[in-house]
């Protein structure tokens, strides 16, 4: 579904992603994991659209989109701090995303109904994000990410502003809606154990590199570095 050929992103002296390859098999919940400035945003940015790499290529469903802009690539994002604007509403807030791809009003109507059951949202549509709870504002932002029907789900720490007991409950209902949806979710973490509650298969990043990939067991139990010993084993 995705891959990614010998991507490097340079800033200035820091290279922030490493002559980096990657396949994401369909169907997969994917952990990147690794300490803050590994390089794990960067290379979700470069699969969104929003950063472009110096070298290497981006491919998504077997077709290069390197140089496409972030809402021809069939890509959901869902971020930290969910971004909601504050002025639209649950419904327009949703929807965005089709409006960026000039969908029709009656196809809108049509996902918005979907997406808002999906995410147990319904008859919230009409509300403003302040005027929900942390959780509701997070499925918003889930259902905004899905709302195109994307080919892969891209997910920047979105429990990092959770408090723990919404945060476990959160885990289970991404990992539900991914099972569910079928398609990939690419799920960036510094936390060790929601990679592990969480994923299929886990990378481990380190310096713009990925120091190991393999299944969530086999990194648990056969660390293939200090580094990822001591990074995986270490709860924070
Ligand atoms: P965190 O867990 O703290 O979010 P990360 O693993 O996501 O970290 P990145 O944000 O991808 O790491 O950053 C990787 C490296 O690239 C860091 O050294 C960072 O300072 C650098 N970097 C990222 N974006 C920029 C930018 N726009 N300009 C300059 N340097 C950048």
């Amino acid at each position: 579904t995705l891959e990614l050929q010998s991507v490097t992103r340079r800033f200035g002296p820091v290279t922030a992603v490493d002559k980096t390859d990657l396949a994401i098999e369909q169907g997969e919940f994917f952990a990147l994991l690794g300490p803050s400035g590994s390089g794990k945003t960067t290379l979700l940015r470069i699969i969104a659209g929003l950063e472009r790499p110096d070298e290497g290529r981006v491919l998504i469903g077997g077709r290069e989109v390197t140089d496409l802009p972030p809402y021809a690539r069939n890509v959901g994002m869902v971020f930290q701090n969910f971004l909601l604007f504050p002025h639209k509403t649950v419904a327009e807030n949703i929807v965005f995303p089709l409006r960026m791809q000039r969908a029709s009003r009656a196809h809108r109507d049509e996902q918005l109904k979907w997406a808002l059951s999906l995410l147990r949202l319904d008859g919230l549509g009409g509300r403003y994000p302040n005027e929900l709870s942390g959780g509701q504002q997070q499925r918003v932002a889930l259902a905004r990410g899905l709302i195109a029907r994307p080919a892969l789900l891209l997910l920047d720490e979105p429990l990092a502003n959770l408090d723990r007991e919404l945060r476990s409950e959160m885990e289970v209902e991404i990992r539900r809606y991914q099972k569910e949806l079928g398609i990939p979710f690419i799920y960036v973490t510094h936390n060790q154990e929601e990679a592990l509650t969480m994923s299929d298969r886990i990378a481990v990043m380190r310096n713009g590199r990925f120091e190991q990939i393999g299944a969530k067991t086999e990194i648990y139990t056969n660390p293939a570095s200090a580094f990822v010993a001591t990074f995986v084993g270490h709860a924070n």
